[in-house]
């Protein structure tokens, strides 16, 4: 079944939840970067945070960028999503295997570590772009992320992000929510918001259960008229190409350009995103050369 988004919002304009089915995406990225277990859910739980923060993005052509910088055995944890939903990400040390934690869960915040920050890049096509940045909660992704809107946007968020590894290294639920608390909201919404979002034990279950991202939507916002709009199809795709790898090459400059033709006399770029790999022959990168003078 293809991953769903759908983007919900009360009549009176006081709540507005965004709530997502990851598991074919992360279950791409498992298989693309053969992740482990920890690390399929450390990085299934960033793609799902940047799809929705790409839901929420204004125009199809901008993008919204997570880093997770913890000083943990992963290494980076980067997730990447567009406007049109199209999702790409990775991580440093995709094979890093942790003990479950005390919890009986995959060690997410061992993995990722919390000496370090969550950035969240949006390139909103303008010259540069909006960059903001707190210090990590626990590295478990959802608790720094609310942490992250709390301080960067001063809006009042509930996030909740899950991913469900099989024993097989198959990735059989995942996906998330984000809520949030317009400048409408009342004390009386914010109350009833807080019982509802605590009353989600899991969301991974709920989609293991059969259940779509609008029974998360209803459940949350139980007892409110609520307004869909603009449901979307997200997908890992990543947007690499050999002409970008040219632009690339050429962009290190003619010295460093001419060192690499001297020295290795060919070259091999691994795309993160999806391991695709562009070979450079000799006379290729003269040609690149040429077009870096
Ligand atoms: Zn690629």
């Amino acid at each position: 079944m293809a991953d769903y988004m759908v983007k919900a919002i009360t009549s009176d304009g006081a709540i507005r939840v965004v709530a997502v089915d990851t598991t074919e995406l992360c279950n791409k990225a498992q298989k693309i970067h053969n992740l482990s277990a920890t690390a399929s859910a450390a990085l299934g739980r960033a793609l799902t945070a940047v799809t929705i923060m790409g839901g929420m993005l204004k125009s199809s052509d901008d993008a919204v960028t997570l880093q997770l910088n913890g000083g943990g055995p992963i290494g980076r944890v980067v997730a990447v999503s567009n406007g049109r939903a199209q999702v790409k990400g990775y991580v440093s040390n995709p094979l890093i295997e942790l003990p479950l934690n005390e919890k009986g869960k995959l060690d997410v915040g061992g993995a990722i570590g919390k000496n370090g920050m969550l950035s969240i890049i949006r390139d909103l096509g303008l010259k540069e772009p909006y960059v903001g940045q707190v210090p990590l909660v626990n590295g478990e992704v959802a608790e720094d992320l609310t942490y992250y809107y709390a301080n960067s946007e001063q809006l009042p968020t509930a996030v909740a992000l899950g991913v469900l590894v099989d024993v097989d290294y198959s990735v059989r639920a995942a996906g998330g929510f984000v809520l949030q608390l317009l400048p409408g909201a009342m004390e009386e919404d914010i109350d009833k918001v807080e019982k509802a979002v605590a009353a989600i034990s899991s969301v991974t279950e709920m989609l293991d259960n059969g259940k779509k991202p609008e029974d998360i939507v209803s459940q949350l916002l139980e007892g409110y008229e609520i307004e869909y709009f603009d449901n979307e199809l997200p997908v890992y795709q990543c947007d690499c190409s050999r002409e970008r790898t040219d632009k690339a090459l050429i962009s290190i400059g003619e010295k460093e350009l001419q060192k690499l033709i001297e020295e290795d006399g060919k070259a091999e770029i691994t795309c993160h995103f999806c391991d695709n790999v562009y070979n450079y022959t000799k006379e290729q990168l003269e040609e690149l050369l040429k077009s870096a003078r």
